[in-house]
């Protein structure tokens, strides 16, 4: 395990020992909210001052129309696992995070991006990895698990899935974006320029009580080519259950993987009798802590509590409750 520490690592390791970012726990209502959905777009150092004013209100922005996405989806009935794929697809078609349109490069100057999606309802999940051509990998995933009788599909087989299904496939020069170019010279220039993730994720409940979550990333900037993260693997980075909860993650892949981060919340709360809150924190501020593994989860539980942990500077984060105002956080100071 201690060979994969790259740089980016190393500086997350900084982060975590400079700043102390625990957050005070989100309030909750007592009442059950008809729906509740959270997102979020990765975590890393995110500090004040890292973005100047038009940035940061891009971040706003884009993660605001996000949750009136599917705010507006869930209010008319939309079924949990329909809104988080909707979410994410939105926010795969932005630039600003490291998912579809603004996927990081591998060490090879290549984007290969990962994605899962999870329906807590009947405890079924898609999910494709290392894919580099699909426009949309949350939708392939969802196709991986609503057409397909596999989990999990990789690499060109996963490509030739998505095209025989009709779905929208293009160039990789599609994926290019300035910043996650320059992150990768950063990265091959041994720079110790300060990361941040960008990966993206939606958990929800919607009206019926299901949960679901969904999550999309192009994994970290400069990791080998063929190297698959957590976002992909059911447990690690995504993981539903309508008799729990619902998590997304956002941080050093390899941690989340052996440490089941997403189901090991799950479980805490269904076998251990924890709150949501407890539960994520117990991982992300207790175990992923004490390794050095920087990153956050997003979560929400059967009765619409929400927890959005991280032992970051900071993380892109948000969410809606039915007929509450959305809240929208990017830094640590910025308590929930
Ligand atoms: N968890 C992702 C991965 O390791 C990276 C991230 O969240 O930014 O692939």
């Amino acid at each position: 395990m201690r060979n994969f520490r790259n740089i980016f690592f190393a500086l997350i390791t900084f982060s975590l020992m400079a700043c102390n970012t625990e957050e005070q726990p989100v309030q909750q209502h007592t009442e059950k909210p008809d729906y509740a959905l959270v997102i979020h777009g990765g975590a890393g150092y995110i500090v004040q001052g890292r973005y100047d004013d038009k940035q940061e209100k891009e971040y706003i922005d884009k993660l605001s129309q996000a949750l009136s996405l599917g705010d507006s989806l869930l209010k008319i009935g939309v079924k949990a696992v329909d809104v988080v794929e909707q979410v994410v697809m939105l926010m795969e078609n932005s630039p600003l995070f490291n998912a579809g349109k603004g996927a990081v490069f591998t060490a090879a100057g290549e984007n290969e991006m990962d994605a899962s999606i999870m329906d807590g309802s009947k405890l079924n999940a898609g999910a494709v990895a290392g894919v580099k051509t699909i426009k949309n990998p949350i939708h392939a995933a969802r196709m991986v698990m609503d057409s397909s009788k596999h989990v999990l599909l990789s690499g060109e087989g996963a490509q030739q899935f998505a095209s025989a299904k009709g779905m929208e496939i293009v160039d990789p020069d599609y994926f290019y974006s300035e910043n996650a170019w320059e992150s990768l010279q950063n990265a091959l220039e041994s720079e110790k320029k300060k990361e941040k993730m960008g990966t993206v994720g939606a958990v929800a409940l919607d009206q019926y009580g299901n949960l679901a979550a969904a999550t999309s990333t192009g994994g970290m900037t400069n990791k080998m080519k063929g190297r698959i993260g957590d976002s992909p693997i059911i447990g690690a980075g995504t993981y539903a259950d309508n008799e729990s909860c619902a998590v997304s993650g956002t941080g050093h892949g390899e941690y989340f993987i052996v440490n089941a981060v997403a189901f090991h919340i799950s479980a805490l709360m269904k076998y251990k009798g924890m709150s949501l809150q407890e539960a994520a924190d117990h991982v992300v501020n207790g175990i992923l802590k004490e390794q050095d593994a920087g990153g956050g989860v997003i979560a929400v539980d059967y009765n619409g509590h929400i927890a959005m942990p991280f032992n970051t500077p900071g993380m892109f984060r948000g969410y809606i409750k039915a007929g509450d105002e959305m809240v929208v956080k990017l830094y640590g100071e910025d308590s929930d």
